[in-house]
């Protein structure tokens, strides 16, 4: 490992305390705490910006280059969408129905989300689509980044277990440790993570 490696892994430490330090203090500013739209809208860009450094972390193995910016706004995309499932849930577009759900909706199953996309790793890799492939890769690093956010409050949806929520410094270990560990695997996996091509941004 080069000293750049380790700056990197001190600057994204770093990112992701100060967006996580920084988002809570927005969140629990008044103004946005009372009203409902302005809270989901900074709540899912933090799951956003969060999404966006994971991938960062995934690629922290290879030199940087733009196409790991391109791929990293694409994984930040990802994990705000998780939260698209409360308004299919609640079968309204309304922010307020939204998040006055009786139960959590589905894609905060992280069983379920991760066996979807290990599945569709394994099959697409067998089938030779390297596409879909890589979009399961994001599928799960985005997923899991934003799961470990909301696991504060409500602990991680195990299926069929619940785990309690999770502390902030449990959470700032898993969130920073997840997309290392997966960086590292697709490194064994010999899977190149640096494409010189604006198309390449779907491969890994
Ligand atoms: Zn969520």
């Amino acid at each position: 490992m080069t000293l750049i490696f380790y700056i990197k892994q001190a600057s994204y430490i770093i990112c992701l305390l100060a967006l996580s330090h920084y988002a809570d203090i927005v969140l629990s500013l008044e103004a946005i705490h009372k009203n409902i739209s302005l809270r989901c809208i900074t709540d899912n860009l933090t799951h956003i910006c969060l999404g966006i450094i994971s991938w960062l972390i995934v690629c922290s193995y290879d030199s940087s280059s733009t196409t790991h910016v391109y791929q990293s706004l694409l994984c930040g995309l990802f994990a705000g969408l998780v939260d698209l499932d409360h308004f299919l849930m609640a079968k309204s577009l309304k922010f307020k129905d939204a998040i006055s759900l009786s139960s959590r909706p589905p894609f905060h199953n992280t069983t379920f989300v991760a066996m979807f996309a290990i599945s569709l790793i394994l099959v697409m890799h067998f089938k030779g689509n390297e596409l879909f492939e890589n979009i399961g890769w994001y599928i799960l690093v985005a997923a899991i980044s934003h799961h470990l956010r909301d696991a504060q409050r409500r602990g991680l949806w195990l299926w069929p277990w619940r785990t309690r929520p999770l502390n902030y410094t449990n959470y700032l270990i898993l969130t920073y440790l997840f997309p290392l560990a997966i960086g590292s695997l697709l490194k064994v996996l010999n899977k190149n993570t640096l494409k010189g091509k604006k198309q390449d941004v779907l491969f890994v």
